[in-house]
């Protein structure tokens, strides 16, 4: 039995009881999950259909935030979609059963891979952005944060950002963090660029008290099967 049923049964019965189970998210919890290469379209799709009967519905790192600030509502289960990197599978693999529902994902572009070999071209990335997507900047050549001087962590930053806004006209609130690798310093860079938020590694599901220069997601692999990501998102809910 559902959640949601068993609080009619309760409400009918008279119980009265609705402390919710152990594992119900807080409003504004969010999951976020991590993709990077979709090799799988067979998986992929399987997962996205668990999800939506689930009850998840896909929504963009903006609309999250836009919600966590009072403005505008979110889906009674929003997940976030990302897609790191920019690999052709992503277009190939992705792009289809989340415009069959019309489900936005998240690409974070690194923007050096852009036209390259098992990279995205500008015309998919175009394509995808028209079907809703929304794009995060990954940096220009994906290095770790932590270990480039200050010039370098500033160009990654703001050159991403500026470039992405040449190519496809769009200005990129939220940036992933190569590797997940950040700290102090890469931290406040990231702030001072113009970025509202950015998503790491660690694993968790992101909330509206939390950092947002630290938000935490969910990794998983097309092969992951959709029971065993329904199990993994309902172990990062609890935390
Ligand atoms: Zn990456």
């Amino acid at each position: 039995m559902r959640w949601a049923e068993l609080a009619v049964v309760l409400a009918l019965a008279g119980a009265g009881a609705t402390a919710p189970p152990a594992a119900a998210a807080k409003v504004g919890d969010v999951p976020i999950l991590t993709y990077h290469r979709v090799g799988s379209s067979q998986g992929f799709a399987r997962q996205v259909a668990a999800l939506q009967r689930r009850g998840y519905r896909a929504v963009t790192l903006g609309r999250v935030w836009r919600s966590w600030r009072g403005e505008g509502t979110l889906p009674w289960r929003p997940v976030v979609l990302t897609f790191d990197d920019g690999y052709l599978s992503q277009y190939r693999t992705a792009a289809q059963p989340l415009r069959d529902r019309s489900w936005p994902g998240v690409l974070n572009l690194q923007v050096d891979r852009l036209g390259v070999a098992g990279g995205l071209t500008r015309a998919q990335v175009r394509r995808m952005l028209a079907d809703g997507w929304e794009l995060g900047s990954h940096t220009l050549s994906h290095p770790d944060l932590t270990a480039v001087g200050p010039e370098r962590l500033r160009r990654e930053l703001v050159g991403s950002r500026d470039a992405i806004q040449r190519e496809f006209g769009v200005t990129t609130d939220f940036f992933c963090f190569p590797y997940g690798r950040s700290d102090a310093a890469a931290k406040a860079a990231v702030r001072a660029a113009g970025y509202l938020g950015a998503t790491t590694t660690h694993r968790g599901v992101a909330s509206r008290g939390g950092d947002p220069f630290e938000l935490p997601r969910i990794s998983v692999s097309p092969r992951t099967s959709p029971a065993a990501l329904l199990r993994r998102l309902r172990a990062a809910a609890r935390g």
